[in-house]
């Protein structure tokens, strides 16, 4: 495996379960966690970044298929969860699902469409339903609520504490994990560090939004950030006017994507996206930290809840995620060089890494199964293109989203600006 965040370790850990007799050796450029795993906004969810429309066309797909992937990522949630438990991680972990708030009417408006574009693929109203403004209020006291969509497949973890446990789980089980050994390219039966060389019948890139480091992979994934910041923990009183009592991960409809959680301990820990694409797909511990979102990120949380307006916040950090270039994530095993892969979940790869995990296993050890026939397995997506369109386009796209919200909160109406730029970045 290259690299030990969860795509990895969730491989690493079911390949052992199946048979302990395999050799799995773990390479990791800086330690286990350290990447998106480590530090992102604990939503493990049933969201796949591309939709049921994208994925009933991909190749030999069908409508079954599309309706297959979301079924086999609602049960994700809760495999995580149960391998958590018996393996004795404490992921401080709570299934209390998603609540995404609407604030305009075009909020609203995309709310409804997107409960009844859920009917239309076989979704009942166990999976996703419409709450109006007194029962999300109910759940989630923001500011301008007019109601809400809400899911129950969401459990908020703490990130850090589960790839962590992971790392240990699979270390038991017999895998070695090398830290600071950096791959520089992967070949067929081969993972090359400047240590040493690594042979295996199986090399698996679980890279993600490092992907473009490695030799020749400059245009596979583009690595956008994604950044975080958390209240200290808040008085009883104080949660009792924001709600959240069991513990719903939470958003709103607005199109630059945000997010939210209620931590165990008791901290309102809130992200979102809104810093640049870097030139050249560079990754840098620098771009973790941009001043203007985190006090973007900070006053949208208290114009969502004017209670926090004297509220500490104590941390603030940052990491990117890997997108590609038609936002279809996807997971395989090419036979003849014996290459595998996972990724491009762009910012829903908590529960998806372990789909993840779970199919390059039956990919691994050949076997034909319901979630090796899922559509997103063995899909290529195209390359990015080269710079300095890439940077045109993705730059283009992030600062398009800011700015749709800010039309639809002047205007009421929703976004013409959104609609003119999607085909810019793949239409999410
Ligand atoms: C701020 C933030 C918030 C997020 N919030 C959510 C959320 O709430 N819900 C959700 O579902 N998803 C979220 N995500 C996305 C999710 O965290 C990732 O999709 C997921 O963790 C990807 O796991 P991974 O193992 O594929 O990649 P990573 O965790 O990034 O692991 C890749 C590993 O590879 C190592 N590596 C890189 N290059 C090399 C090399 N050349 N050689 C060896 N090792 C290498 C890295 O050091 C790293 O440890 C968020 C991401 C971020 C950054």
């Amino acid at each position: 495996m290259v690299g030990a965040g969860y795509t990895g370790l969730w491989t690493a850990y079911y390949l052992l379960r199946e048979d302990p007799t395999l050799r799995v050796v773990l390479l990791e450029a800086e330690t286990a966690g350290f990447g998106a795993s480590g530090r992102n906004g604990g939503w493990c969810s049933a969201l796949f970044p591309a939709g049921p429309e994208v994925l009933s066309t991909l190749p030999g797909a069908s409508r079954e298929g599309a309706v297959s992937q979301h079924r086999a990522m609602r049960a994700t949630v809760d495999e995580v969860l149960a391998v958590a438990a018996e393996e004795g991680i404490d992921a401080r972990a709570h299934k209390g699902g998603t609540i995404a708030l609407a604030r305009t009417p075009a909020q609203w408006e995309r709310a409804q469409r997107e409960v009844a574009f859920a009917r239309a693929w076989d979704r009942g109203e166990d999976d996703l339903r419409l709450l109006d403004a007194d029962a999300a209020r109910d759940r989630l006291a923001g500011t301008r609520v007019l109601g809400a969509s809400f899911t129950p497949d969401c459990a908020a973890i703490h990130p850090a504490r589960l790839v962590r446990g992971l790392a240990r789980a699979v270390e038991r089980r017999g895998a070695r994990i090398h830290e600071r050994t950096r791959v520089r390219s992967i070949k067929p039966g081969l993972a090359v560090t400047d240590h040493g060389t690594v042979r295996a019948d199986v090399v698996v890139r679980a890279t993600e939004a490092y992907t473009p480091s490695l030799d020749g992979m400059r245009r596979d994934l583009a690595p956008v950030y994604s950044l975080v910041v958390a209240t200290e923990p808040l008085a009883g009183d104080v949660w009792d006017r924001i709600g959240l009592r069991d513990r719903e991960t939470f958003t709103d409809h607005r199109h630059l994507i945000v997010y939210g959680q209620r931590s165990a301990d008791g901290r309102l820990v809130f992200g979102g996206r809104g810093a640049p694409y870097h030139f050249g797909s560079a990754v840098r511990p620098g771009y973790d930290r941009e001043t203007r979102v985190f006090a973007m990120l900070r006053e949208t949380l208290v114009d969502l809840f004017p209670v926090l307006a004297t509220a500490r916040f104590t941390h603030a950090w940052g990491g990117a995620v890997g997108i590609p270039r038609d936002w279809v994530a996807s997971v395989g095993l090419d036979r003849g060089s014996g290459i595998g892969w996972a990724g491009g979940y762009v910012g829903d790869g908590v529960a998806t890494t372990n789909l993840a995990g779970r199919t390059l296993r039956d990919l691994v050890l050949r076997r034909d199964t319901e979630l090796t026939r899922l559509p997103w397995v063995g899909h290529r997506s195209p390359r990015w293109e080269p710079e300095p369109l890439r940077w045109l386009g993705v730059n283009a796209g992030l600062r398009a989203a800011t700015l749709a919200d800010t039309e639809e909160r002047l205007t009421g109406r929703p976004s013409v600006v959104a609609r003119a730029v999607a085909p810019l970045v793949g239409g999410h």
